[in-house]
Formats: structure tokens, C-alpha cells, sequence
């Protein structure tokens, strides 16, 4: 599939914010900093679709953007919704704010909803963080599919990718696990990525 429309729908910080429409969703969550609006602008190539901020943890908001897939073989196309869920695991929110953002993330998880699966980001540098771990194994508990990417995989060499794809299998405790290497300064990953989404439309 090629992205041909990128348009942000909605901020919600509670479910009634939540969009009208029913359509497919694809959420994306990680820590902050892990380069989730990196990766939302590189797979849209919508540059400043989802801002790419330095100050961590600043959104705190659910962003649901409203995308047109075309599909190559048939042209024919489907919207879906990309979700950019608030980044974990930012050490100065503070324990009163950490409760805030997990009740309302899973206010979103377990509100009914198209949910297709989520795309948990984790800096492929460094073994999952146990904020890491821990939002993995409750999406697992919650039977959400969850697809792991790796980012910033242009700041390793071919071997150190393998390698650290495995400590990330190994801390996450799921052997069979496919993890997508991605690189949003180089677009690596992309392709499948969108292959990846393409097939979760038709499904
Ligand atoms: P977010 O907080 O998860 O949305 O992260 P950002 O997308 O804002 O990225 C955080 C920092 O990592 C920024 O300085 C980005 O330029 C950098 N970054 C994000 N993705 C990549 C990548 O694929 N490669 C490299 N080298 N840097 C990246």
C-alpha cells in the first residue's frame, strides 16, 4: 500500500472524545523519546503529522489520525485510523501522573473498538526498560496483538541488530517473536511496515 491522505481527526483524553467513525485502528505506543512521531512521519511521509518534540513526555493525549491506504494490485483503497498513543516510562512525570496515564490508556484498551493490533516501539540500543516489559506483558494478558518494532536501527551495524533483536526477544520472553528493525532517518522497515498494515485492512 502507498499512504495517499494523512489528516489528524482528534486529541482525546477520554473515551467520549473518542472519534465517531468506526474504522480499523492501528495504535503505537512506547517511551517517550523511543521516536514514535519519527516513525508516524516517516511511514506517512506526512512530515508534520505527528510532531517530533524534545521534550519528552509532553503529549498526553490520545491522537488518532485518519489515513487513506491505496492498495498497488487493485488501486482500490480503505481508511483506517493511526493511533498515537502518550508515551511511557518518562521518568519526571511523577508517580501521581504515571497512574493518571495508565487508567486512561486502558480506558482506550478496553474501550470496544476496531483495534487491530498495537505497535509497541522499543529503542533496539537497549534491552527492553522494565516499563517496557511490563506494558508488553499486560497487552498480552489483555489478548491485544502486539507487534514489536525496534527503533533506530540506523544507529547499529547489521550485527549489532541481530544481536539486540535477540536480547529483546530474550527480556520479553517470547523466542518466536518477529521484531521489525526500523529506522526512520533511512525508512528501513517501512516497506514491510506498510505490507504489515495493508494485510490488517483486509483482514
Ligand atoms: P517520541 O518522543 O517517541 O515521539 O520520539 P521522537 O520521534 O520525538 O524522537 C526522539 C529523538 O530520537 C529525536 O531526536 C529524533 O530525531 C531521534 N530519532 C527518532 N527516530 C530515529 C531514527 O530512526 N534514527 C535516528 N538516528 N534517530 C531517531
Amino acid at each position: 500500500i502507498n499512504i495517499t491522505k494523512a489528516e489528524y481527526i482528534a486529541s482525546a483524553v477520554e473515551p467520549r472524545q473518542f472519534p465517531e467513525e468506526k474504522l480499523r485502528q492501528i495504535a503505537f505506543i512506547g517511551r517517550s523519546n523511543v521516536g514514535k512521531s519519527s516513525l508516524i512521519n516517516s511511514l506517512t511521509r506526512f512530515h508534520n503529522l505527528a510532531r517530533v518534540s524534545r521534550e519528552p513526555g509532553k503529549t498526553q493525549t490520545i491522537n488518532f489520525f485518519k489515513l487513506t491506504a491505496k492498495y498497488y494490485e487493485d488501486e482500490s483503497i480503505k481508511d483506517f485510523y493511526l493511533v498515537d498513543l502518550p508515551g511511557y516510562g518518562y521518568a519526571k512525570t511523577g508517580q501521581a501522573n504515571r497512574k493518571k496515564w495508565a487508567s486512561f490508556i486502558e480506558k482506550y484498551f478496553l474501550f470496544p473498538q476496531d483495534l487491530y493490533c498495537v505497535c509497541q516501539l522499543i529503542d533496539i540500543r537497549h534491552d527492553p526498560m522494565p516499563s517496557d516489559i511490563n506494558m508488553f506483558n499486560w497487552l498480552l494478558k489483555h489478548e491485544i496483538p502486539v507487534f514489536v518494532i525496534a527503533t533506530k536501527a540506523d544507529k547499529l551495524g547489521k550485527n549489532s541488530i541481530s544481536k539486540n533483536i535477540s536480547c529483546i526477544k530474550k527480556a520479553l520472553k517470547v523466542p518466536e517473536l518477529t521484531i521489525l528493525p526500523y529506522s526512520s532517518v533511512k525508512n528501513e522497515g517501512r516497506s514491510y511496515l506498510l505490507d504489515f498494515i495493508g494485510h490488517a485492512l483486509v483482514e
